[in-house]
């Protein structure tokens, strides 16, 4: 499998030096690339435009799908998960939010995280390995085959969010990459602005991101006011504290378009960071700091053997209300997904009761 090129991964133009090197034209590469992303084919047999001969070469050679969804879950809301597995056989999670006006894919960007962050389930799985570009895009065209069938159109356009498993800065080439992808019109056509990626605060990536002329939204997840709590809570606070983190987002505040805001998420965990005095302090912490951001409030989403409890909604309440006063925007995130494992920090590749098995398109 080592030596098989994973063609979803390649760029247009890598496609084309891809089939020239096999001595085939360059529009076969634009004709794969429509198919593996425009059509969402996952199978070279499939792409009968091809010669069959050419299609036979291929096989030999590369590979247009290397994820296999293992489970597929689907909860009471509509919140659909996906549990694949990479062909050295390490876990994949994505989850597909049907939503009023848009829906929206959350994919991982690695399969389990390095990063310990004691509210989340994911840590515990520790870092299998960072994904590729191809198995980020992949992950994207499974989920939107399923909802909509291979190679039909996408009603209303998609979301995408790098909040699955993963940080995202530290599989940050093959992020950039599958967004450059993602975005080809020929192909998904998914646009960055369409894209929101969430970081613990790899500081030298915020400042990185900010260079980027076509770059996708950005989330911080904080989860702490102060550095004292927020380094028992996420560990990599010892690295990068909150002055730098936060100063590296008073720095990437210059790349803002109008009327663009960076979201900072702030997980709310019982008796722990969701106290008035903790609202207080997060809200002077921003106002300091002078900060054109607003403050996703998570609820948490509990887990076995996770320590914590979801705070009360009166809690919630009272908390974006001190946000609010002080002049900070604030909004609750709902969660969903929780009865299947595919609310946020809740992928860790567990199974639930209700498994539904693969459609043929998914196995392909
Ligand atoms: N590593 C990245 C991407 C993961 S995004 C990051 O940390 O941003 C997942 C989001 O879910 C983060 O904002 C994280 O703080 C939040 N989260 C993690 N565990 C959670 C839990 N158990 N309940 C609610 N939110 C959680």
């Amino acid at each position: 499998m080592n030596q098989v090129i994973h063609l979803t991964g390649l760029t247009q133009a890598e496609l084309a030096a891809f089939v020239e090197e096999m001595d085939e034209p360059a529009y076969r590469g634009r004709q794969i690339f429509a198919s593996l992303h425009h059509r969402r084919l996952r199978s070279f047999d499939e792409m009968t435009d091809l010669p069959k001969e050419f299609r036979g070469k291929l096989n030999d050679r590369a590979t247009a799908s290397t994820l296999k969804v293992e489970s597929r879950y689907l909860s009471e809301d509509g919140t659909r998960r996906y549990l694949m597995k990479t062909h050295d056989n390490l876990p994949v999670e994505t989850v597909f939010i049907p939503e009023e006006r848009r829906d929206t894919i959350c994919f991982s960007s690695q399969s389990g995280c390095p990063l310990q962050c004691s509210f989340c389930l994911t840590a515990k799985l520790g870092l299998l390995r960072t994904l590729t570009a191809g198995e980020i895009v992949e992950q994207i065209t499974i989920a939107l085959n399923d909802a909509y069938g291979t190679g039909q159109k996408t009603p209303r356009g998609t979301n995408l969010v790098a909040m699955g498993a993963g940080e995202p800065f530290l599989a940050f080439e093959s992020l950039m990459k599958a967004l450059r992808i993602m975005a080809d019109p020929r192909g998904l056509h998914i646009v960055p602005n369409r894209v929101t990626v969430s970081t613990a605060g790899i500081v030298p990536r915020i400042r990185e991101l900010a260079t980027v002329t076509d770059r996708p939204h950005l989330a911080i997840s904080l989860a702490a006011p102060t550095d004292e709590l927020r380094d028992v809570l996420m560990p990599i606070n010892k690295k990068w504290p909150l002055n730098e983190l936060l100063a590296a987002c008073k720095e990437f505040e210059r790349s803002l378009k109008p009327g663009e805001r960076f979201t900072f998420e702030y997980v709310l965990l019982d008796g722990v960071n969701d106290g008035d005095e903790h609202a207080r302090q997060l809200a002077n912490l921003l106002n300091r700091h002078n900060l054109r951001a607003k403050v996703n409030l998570i609820p948490h989403n509990p887990a076995d053997p996770l320590p914590y409890r979801p705070s009360p909604p009166e809690r919630v309440e009272s908390f974006k209300h001190i946000l609010e006063s002080k002049g900070v925007h604030a909004f609750v995130r709902r969660p969903r997904g929780r009865d299947i494992y595919a609310a946020c920090g809740q992928l860790a590749a567990r199974g639930t009761a209700n498994p539904t098995p693969p459609t043929r398109h998914q196995l392909a």
